[in-house]
């Protein structure tokens, strides 16, 4: 399918990691299954480029504009009490993303549309609109010596993040509790299952270069270094 676009599965699977403080990514990963969607959307906006009026909302948030823009985000309870603050950018460098792609949660990029720098949104969204449901198959024991530790840790112990290697590339797990030569990983991503309050202030925005486009991505400074 991917070389019929034109586009191998590899590249079209490469994707931007932003890691957050808590070390996860905070980008959702396309499915190679998206690749038709992905080509009909680049097609589109091919076809919308022609007649594109330059002087019509030409910094504001579509498709193919390159934004970063600072976030914090709180954990809503089921009973709509906020939780502190448990992750931000302000003090540190922006997220950078594509727009139009699914680089950054559905509910942000949604949200994010039409915007213009400068502007800050609140909003609450849902698991379905952030992280998804929490997947109990996420759950595993592995050997510890496939894990790796961040940031220098010397041991494993639970609540911590670690990296495990797998078929699909590494991928980042919470430790639940770790044995002698195994440990209890969580593969979901912290924020799965949580309904997220976030309050976003759009920072910049450039449009995309073609290669950009076509990789479905950012390049340079904050993103792909390829
Ligand atoms: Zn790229």
């Amino acid at each position: 399918m991917g070389e019929k676009y034109g586009y191998s599965n590899e590249t079209f699977c490469e994707l931007v990691e932003v890691v957050t403080s808590h070390g996860f990514p905070m980008v959702i990963s396309h499915q190679c299954s998206d690749l038709l969607e992905f080509v009909t959307q680049r097609e589109a906006v091919m076809t919308r480029k022609g007649n594109t009026n330059k002087n019509e909302a030409a910094q504001n948030i579509r498709t193919n504009k390159v934004v970063s823009f600072h976030y914090r985000l709180r954990e809503v309870d089921s009973g709509g009490c906020h939780g502190e603050w448990r992750e931000r950018s302000y003090g540190g460098e922006p997220l950078l993303y594509l727009h139009g792609y699914h680089n950054v949660i559905v509910g942000l990029e949604k949200a994010l549309e039409g915007k213009k720098i400068g502007d800050k949104i609140e909003i609450t969204l849902p698991p379905d609109q952030a992280y998804g449901s929490r997947d109990p198959e996420g759950l595993r024991r592995i050997p510890i010596k496939h894990l790796r530790y961040q940031r220098g840790e010397k041991k494993v112990k639970p609540g911590m993040m670690a990296a495990v290697e797998t078929s699909q590339g590494v991928r980042p797990v919470v430790v639940l509790k770790t044995g002698k030569f195994s440990a209890d990983v969580d593969f979901n991503h912290p924020l799965a299952g949580k309904t997220l309050f976030y309050e976003v202030e759009v920072v910049s925005i450039r449009e995309a270069t073609m290669d950009e486009i076509t990789h479905g991505h950012v390049h340079g400074r904050g993103g792909h270094q390829h």
